[in-house]
């Protein structure tokens, strides 16, 4: 007897090269049968899901979240966050260092772990800092926190300055296998800035941020990689010359993979004027000329993942102004319908090569066993509707916040279960 199963769903597992309609079921916890086109015979006590009609995913993973706990329970918590992820189709989160305090030590990897265990929807990946209190001067026990379970190490919101500790970083990446994930902004070309340096910042008289402070530390990290053979990934590519260098450094087989986040491939700078700072985030929206260069590099791969950078911040804090508000956006619950509407609709990605970005590869990438539909894979399962269209409603979101600059967009595609090891967590957002 089944826990759950889903039946004449399009099941697309990118792992196995499975594109095709079929039944799938899930007994304790795990996936025991996949594309079985007959009856099951006994589906007394299963959760039965008509997915006619629907695709059939492995359990989404977002590699780049922001929960927040410990420390800023009123931007949101790993409940609240995980809740999100769940109605937005994601069974899997991995968790960001710059909470208060800062992942730094192994104990507070085992701490990440123990909250989740009680209050998490999906699961919860966290990753450790690369520098003790993201102050960037001294490197973290990274060893330590690695046997504790934390899936890569990133001063994520900072940039490691020290070219000299970021090798050392990478060194330790080389020797046990886990990925250095870097947040690009070179701290003096970025003084102040609280936007895209371009014609929209001079207008509106905002210090900007060139291109070139990504650039610089994207090519810098990228050397370093080279010469350690560490494991780079560059977080949230936001500039043309990011995804080049990338591709370059790939071309010569260095270990760097890449995300790229849906409001850097959707939105440009000018959406500052219309947005105030729903639409500051760093680093920032830059321009269409960036926009098309990266949604070429997630066509030829030299864009590895897509994540979302769900950054939450209370409203007080985001109507402080330009200047003084936060950076960041949630994105949870609107990841997947932009995907669908915005790369797969338009033909620049397959629903195979899209559900890779947010399956398969980031698992890859972070080394978890989870993003497939295997036999015997841990039964994380996400129910896709591609023809649902559906206004982005932000007042119900399960976030704690509501700073997103997609609020009453219309999107088409949006998940409809979440399953995760067979139990239903997540409904979509519009339902409630
Ligand atoms: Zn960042
Ligand atoms: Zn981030």
């Amino acid at each position: 007897m089944s826990d759950a199963c889903i039946l004449n769903g399009h099941i697309i597992d990118p792992a196995n090269n499975i594109d095709e309609v079929g039944n799938l079921s899930i007994t304790d916890g795990k996936i025991t049968e996949v594309s079985g086109k007959e009856a099951f015979s006994d589906l007394q006590n299963t959760d039965v899901y008509d997915a006619e009609g629907l695709i059939v995913v492995p359990g989404l993973i977002d590699m780049h979240v922001h929960l927040r706990e410990p420390g800023f329970a009123h931007k949101e918590t790993i409940a609240t966050g995980t809740a999100a992820a769940a109605a937005g189709g994601f069974t899997s989160v991995a968790c960001m260092a710059n909470t208060s305090p800062v992942i730094d030590a192994p104990e507070k990897i085992e701490q990440i772990y123990a909250i989740a265990l009680q209050t998490a929807k999906t699961n919860v990946f966290p990753f450790g800092s690369i520098t003790k209190g993201l102050a960037g001067e001294v490197l973290t026990d990274m060893r330590g926190m690695r046997s504790a379970g934390a899936v890569g190490f990133s001063d994520d919101g900072v940039t490691v300055m020290n070219a000299s500790l970021m090798r050392d970083a990478l060194t330790l990446s080389a020797e046990l296998g886990f990925p250095i994930m870097v947040h690009c902004e070179e701290h003096n070309l970025n003084a102040g800035a609280v936007m895209n340096l371009g014609e929209t910042s001079r207008k509106l008289g905002l210090i900007g941020s060139p291109n070139a402070a990504e650039d610089i530390i994207v090519a810098r990290d990228i050397m370093l990689a080279e010469m350690t053979g560490g494991h780079l990934h560059v977080l949230h590519v936001s500039t043309a010359g990011g995804v080049e260098l990338i591709r370059q450094a790939k071309k010569r087989g260095v270990h760097v993979t890449a995300e790229a986040c849906p409001h850097h491939w959707i939105l440009t700078d000018t959406e500052v004027e219309k947005q105030g700072t729903n639409a500051k985030m760093h680093p920032p929206l830059r321009t269409q000329t960036d926009i098309d260069a990266i949604i070429e590099g997630l066509c030829d791969g030299t864009i590895d993942a897509i994540a979302t950078d769900h950054a939450p911040h209370a409203p007080w804090e985001k109507a402080q102004g330009m200047v003084d508000a936060p950076n960041g956006i949630i994105g949870l619950e609107t990841c997947l319908p932009l995907v669908l509407t915005y790369l797969v609709r338009p033909g620049h990605l397959t629903l195979t090569e899209a559900i890779a970005k947010m399956t398969t590869i980031p698992a890859n990438i972070l080394g978890i066993d989870r993003g497939t539909l295997s036999v015997g894979a841990v039964g994380d399962v996400t129910v896709i509707d591609v023809d649902t269209k559906n206004q982005v409603e932000v007042t119900k979101s399960r976030s704690k916040s509501r700073n997103t600059p997609f609020t009453g967009w219309e999107l088409k595609g949006w998940q409809t279960v979440t399953l995760r090891e067979g139990k239903r967590i997540g409904m979509p957002p519009s339902s409630k």
